[in-house]
């Protein structure tokens, strides 16, 4: 392809952006396609010939669209939203036209520069306490900071990295030799509840520590007592403890666990406390939610996810860290061919020691292109419509009578289900047993899959404390009030299906 057919398809792929997007309401939201579709529609092999825009184009219609499930459709309420929007697809874009790399600032010092600017202006948009800011209020730069990872996943596990470098430091500061503190690494534990999301655990496994998992309160909370208790008998047991996790906002109900009780115990056992906001980060760019994070401004690492619910196209996810020695002394490793600036030292961060890979795209482009596009009240608005449409639904489906509420409704998330007086010709409501307690849940899988086979609307189930659940994440871009009416319809007109019918 050369330069002017370039100019030529370009043009052409922005209308089909375009298409798609006005189009989105028109389709079902999940693919329906079986596993191994695409293998029997496409080559085995590479084109021998370069083939042409057109034809790889019309494939894009007729073999890739049948397999894609809309996230971007306002009839998706799955899991949680995965937000694009057209600023950040601009800015995507001009990511694409540099396609530079990133790991040290000289790779392109812009590259660098804009991430630690704009991670700033994130950070203070949502009400970070100024110890993770980069820049001080005087413009000299602090040992905080943030860095933009592609998933709260990887922002984790470079948390747990950067705990253990600190644990290490301080097992040496109390007289173990260096030797002694690296070997008593197979003692370390981290800590997460029974809802904090997999990428916890997932972390101990890569970094090799053990996890302890700490059993939520009837909130769904990671509380005080229990994280004390834990630490305790791990302690007698001759472990080390060395990370917590904290979420702001879990995957399965949105719980916000005791931030300020977790601060309180990682500051008394000298442990690193992270937070992971990877969802519900975003709604602190509306200060009437800041209350709810308190204890998260004496956390060591922050995180949230951008491309959640913030505008921002995948990959983007922010981490913050209060102190960046920690980090940077685990992660640094120096080559000759890895050159670092000499001299003034000011704004040059080489952001290869704040992640796990060398290099990384030219991501602060998207996040800048959507925090002026929007500006701070646009964000506002963005994330307080979500909430009062999340509201708005709770407040439909208990007035039906029929469902009930099974986690509080506090952002875009809401956890329902199809309550036991409601299923017909049973008792199960009075009968307390196991079989009455299958029969509500079987109900409930029942509705998710009716609602997924139905494909007006997509969302999915949960389990949560033994229940099976429904969950319908507000959050999509471009979605309205109307894709919520056309959510509560449908959940309605299946519940009578569901509940009528002779399984239960
Ligand atoms: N943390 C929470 C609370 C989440 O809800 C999720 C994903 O939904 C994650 C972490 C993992 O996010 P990522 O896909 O960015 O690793």
């Amino acid at each position: 392809m050369d330069i002017s057919e370039f100019r030529k398809h370009g043009k052409e792929v922005i209308d089909v952006i375009a298409d798609y997007y006005e189009g989105l309401n028109q389709v079902p939201p999940m693919s329906t396609a079986k596993p191994g579709y695409l293998y029997k529609l496409i080559p085995h092999e590479a084109p021998r010939e370069p083939e042409s825009f057109e034809e790889i184009k019309s494939d894009i219609e007729t073999r890739i669209m049948p397999g894609i499930t809309h996230w971007q459709s306002g009839n998706f309420f799955g899991w949680y939203s995965s937000n694009s929007s057209f600023p950040a697809i601009l800015g995507e874009m001009y990511s694409s036209m540099f396609s530079v790399v990133r790991f040290n600032w000289i790779c392109s010092p812009a590259a660098t520069e804009l991430e630690t600017v704009v991670v700033d202006w994130l950070g203070k948009l949502i009400g970070l306490n100024k110890r993770f800011l980069s820049i001080n209020k005087d413009g000299t730069e602090g040992v905080g900071g943030g860095v933009i990872h592609g998933s709260a996943s990887e922002a984790l596990v470079v948390s747990m990295i950067a705990a253990r470098r600190q644990m290490i430091a301080h097992l040496t500061s109390q007289g173990a030799s260096d030797e002694e503190a690296e070997s008593m690494q197979h003692r370390f534990v981290a800590y997460v509840s029974d809802q904090t999301h997999s990428a916890g655990q997932k972390g101990g496994q890569i970094i090799g520590c053990k996890t302890h998992v700490i059993s939520t309160d009837a909130n769904f909370r990671l509380t005080k007592d229990a994280l004390e208790t834990a630490i305790a008998d791990d302690r007698n047991a001759g472990l080390v403890p060395f990370f917590v996790c904290g979420t702001f906002g879990t995957t399965n109900t949105a719980a916000i666990d005791d931030l300020s009780g977790i601060a309180d115990v990682a500051e008394v056992e000298n442990i690193w406390f992270h937070v992971d906001a990877a969802y519900a980060g975003s709604a602190l760019a509306c200060p009437e939610f800041h209350p709810l994070a308190i204890g998260s401004e004496r956390a060591d690492s922050f995180n949230i996810n951008p491309h959640k619910w913030m505008l921002t196209n995948f990959d983007c996810s922010v981490l913050w860290v209060a102190d960046s020695t920690h980090l940077v002394d685990a992660l640094r490793i120096d080559r000759e061919y890895l050159p670092r600036v000499k001299g003034e030292k000011s704004f040059v961060k080489d952001y290869r020691d704040w992640e796990l890979a060398l290099g990384s795209k030219f991501r602060a482009l998207k996040l800048w292109f959507v925090m002026r596009t929007y500006g701070v009240l646009g964000i506002q608005r963005h994330i307080r419509m979500h909430i009062s449409q999340a509201k708005w639904l709770e407040e439909q489906l208990l007035n039906d009578g029929r469902f009930e509420i099974m986690a509080p409704t506090v952002f875009g998330l809401v956890v329902f289900r199809i309550k036991p007086q409601a299923i017909v010709g049973s008792s199960v409501a009075l009968e307390e047993s196991e079989k009455s307690n299958d029969r509500v849940n079987s109900a409930n899988v029942e509705l998710v899959k009716r609602i997924q086979e139905d494909n007006r609307v997509f969302l999915v189930g949960t389990k949560v404390k033994g229940n099976d659940v429904v969950r319908a994440a507000i959050g999509t871009t471009y979605g309205t009030q109307e894709n919520v009416e056309r959510l509560v319809l449908v959940i309605k007109q299946l519940t009578t299906k569901v509940i009528g019918c002779a399984f239960i």
